[in-house]
């Protein structure tokens, strides 16, 4: 079968692609282990805002985690009858792997096309801990299929995900330690953030242990870690959480067939119009390092404009805004050097932001509403050296989670 497009990969970032170019007449070829599987559908970004909402209005754990799955199945449902109905598109189950440049193949059957684009996303990295393989660990995408809530929960890594997860599971009523190897958990947020996101988890009762290995797990009635480095050489609870990083799912695409490079861990090589070694084929979401919905969907765009619109707009990262879903919320945008002019508001919400000759270079928020407060700073920085100035005086009503920006001095 010949396409003008195959997407290898149907979750949050290829299926968005896929229906993105059969709607422009495309003739698409999808491929998936499932449809609408991956981050998007485990458990992923969806489930962690549902599963705030379920908790903050009152439900318990267990209740919240059902409401997830429940509506999970019925998105997964409603958006499979819309996409087998969709023209232009096929959609094929299965893994693919490359046979040359411009084919793939699925369970035997070939399948080729003009361009090629890889969506294949990363799974949670499994850390080389004696004793890991033999205990039942979940992972944040494997939480929203777990049937009973625990009451006394380890999570292992205390980057983004393993702060949402404690602050989530904190609020649920969930006892959390939280174990981070390097000095401070959230190291990619700014001290000023990462110190009071610390305070309100502590406040919470969330113990974390920062700094430390853990050299061995075991799995009776309950989990057993042993630490290294530590106050603490032993602890344990009734279940574990890896959140460990993300590693990315490319050992079986067989990506040097079609001339496709990645890097030492698999992540897929690109350059900055998303196009692999091999110029038929573009990469795009987590399997390149990407990670986050706003710029799956921005990448999947780019994509499709620079096969066929010969559209020449190149992926700028530091304009995509990102959130840590922890309460309070951590919102942001851009870089925040300390070498220019930086301006910060304190009310209910905590606001900085880093300025150089009229241009946003980044801001960070903290509080109610940081997401949309970072969306706001992304629009600004495209203003380039007007920036400074519309920050000032964009009208922005009372009360509104931006009004914060009005307070920066
Ligand atoms: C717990 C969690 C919470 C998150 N929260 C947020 C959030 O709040 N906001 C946000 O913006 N982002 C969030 N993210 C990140 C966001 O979900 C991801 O960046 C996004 O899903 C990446 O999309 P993707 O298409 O690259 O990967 P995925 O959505 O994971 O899709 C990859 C798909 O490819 C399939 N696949 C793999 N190998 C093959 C193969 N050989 N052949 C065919 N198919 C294959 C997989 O089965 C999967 O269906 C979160 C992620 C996680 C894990």
């Amino acid at each position: 079968m010949h396409k003008d497009l195959i997407v290898i990969g149907a979750g949050v970032a290829g299926t968005r692609l896929a229906v993105t170019a059969a709607r422009q007449g495309v003739e698409t070829l999808l491929i998936g282990s499932a449809l609408l599987d991956g981050a998007l559908c485990s458990a992923g970004s969806e489930s962690t805002h549902r599963l705030y909402q379920e908790v903050v209005s009152g439900s318990t754990l267990a209740e919240a985690l059902r409401a997830v799955r429940d509506e999970q199945q019925a998105t997964r449902s409603l958006a499979h009858k819309a996409l087998q109905s969709l023209e232009h598109l096929t959609f094929v189950s299965g893994s693919a792997r490359f046979l040359s440049a411009r084919v793939v193949e699925v369970d035997g059957t070939q399948y080729a096309a003009d361009h090629i684009v890889v969506a294949t996303g990363a799974k949670t990295f499994l850390p080389s801990i004696p004793g890991i393989d033999q205990v039942p660990w979940m992972t944040p995408d494997s939480l929203a299929k777990q049937k009973r809530a625990p009451k006394h929960l380890i999570i292992l890594g205390g980057g983004a995900l393993g702060c949402e997860y404690a602050s989530l599971l904190s609020l649920a009523g969930v006892k959390v330690t939280l174990v981070e190897r390097n000095a401070h958990i959230a190291s990619s947020l700014p001290e000023d953030v990462r110190s009071r996101l610390v305070s309100s988890l502590t406040a919470r009762g969330v113990r974390i242990i920062t700094g430390v290995a853990t050299t061995g797990v075991s799995h009776k009635k309950q989990f057993s870690l042993s630490l290294s480095g530590a106050d603490v050489s032993r602890i344990s609870a009734d279940a574990l959480l890896l959140a460990t990083g993300r590693v990315p799912q490319t050992e079986s695409l067989e990506l040097s067939r079609a001339g496709v490079s990645a890097d030492g861990r698999g992540f897929i090589t690109v350059d900055a119009r998303l196009r692999s070694t091999n110029t038929h084929v573009y990469a795009l979401g987590e399997c390149t390092g990407t990670t986050g919905k706003a710029a799956a969907f921005y990448q999947s765009w780019m994509i499709l404009e620079h096969i066929f619109f010969r559209k020449r707009t190149q992926f700028s990262p530091q304009h995509i805004p990102w959130a840590v879903y922890t309460e309070p919320m951590v919102a942001g945008v851009g870089t925040l050097s300390s070498r220019h002019k930086s301006l910060t508001a304190q009310r209910q919400q905590y606001a900085r932001v880093a300025i150089n000759k009229g241009s946003l270079l980044g801001g960070v928020v903290m509080g109610a509403g940081a997401d949309a407060v970072a969306n706001e700073l992304s629009s600004l920085m495209l203003m380039g050296s007007g920036a400074e100035n519309a920050l000032r005086s964009v009208p922005r009503l009372q009360g509104s989670s931006s009004e914060i920006l009005n307070f920066l001095s």
